[in-house]
């Protein structure tokens, strides 16, 4: 029983991770300050091209570069760190805020956490029919994890991106993100998104075919 109890802790908290930090800067430590903005060019692009209703955008008052998006299509919530919102143009902006609303009309959080109830079941039944040793069952966790992490990356972030990546205006705003993205490890440890050479090689495919 035990075995199961701390599979099940460590395998929420490693898939959740960044979530998990993200959430608790808000409440421990040096706290991230937040500010809701009504920004009218965002509103009405990502109502004109997905559909979604943003009532506001949430800024999260941090130098890293990330969004997020929390909730569901009936209630988005888009987030993104001041550190984005302040550096990028147009049209990296564009992307990203495409990108995030995109995983809101995809209905992606409630496919991470099938995904990731899923996997957890699994585990659970391979522990107890197997009888896995304690000794073993944070190694077991973190495979797991990588494996829940991985689905989820290639069944939402990569989505999104073919989502976004194909609404955009000018798919060169993808391009000059991933280099200001760059300088932001942060995100490329926390934030297990598809990687940029990826991203560039699906916005210069638009860019070919559309001839921009
Ligand atoms: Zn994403």
């Amino acid at each position: 029983m035990i075995n199961i109890i701390i599979f099940i802790i460590l395998f929420l908290v490693i898939v959740n991770w960044f979530q998990i930090i993200s959430f608790s800067s808000l409440f421990v430590g040096p706290k991230i300050k937040t500010s809701t903005i009504k920004d009218e060019w965002i509103k009405n692009v990502v109502k004109k091209k997905t559909g979604l209703n943003l009532f506001d955008v949430t800024l999260f008052h941090d130098k890293k570069m990330y969004g997020m998006m929390a909730g569901l299509p009936f209630w988005p919530k888009m987030i993104l760190s001041t550190g984005l919102y302040k550096s990028f143009n147009k049209d990296e902006l564009e992307w990203v805020i495409l990108h995030e609303a995109g995983h809101c009309v995809l209905w992606h959080n409630l496919q991470s956490f099938f995904i990731e109830m899923i996997i957890l079941s699994v585990g659970i039944y391979l522990i107890q029919k197997n009888k896995i040793n304690l000794f073993f069952i944070p190694l077991y966790a973190i495979l797991l994890s990588i494996v829940s992490i991985y689905l989820i990356r290639w069944t939402t972030e990569y989505m999104a991106d073919k989502y976004s990546i194909n609404l955009v205006d000018n798919p060169r705003g993808v391009i000059t993100a991933q280099d200001k993205f760059k300088k932001s490890i942060f995100r490329f440890l926390f934030h297990w998104n598809i990687s940029s050479t990826l991203r560039i090689k699906m916005a210069k495919r638009r860019l070919m075919s559309a001839k921009l």
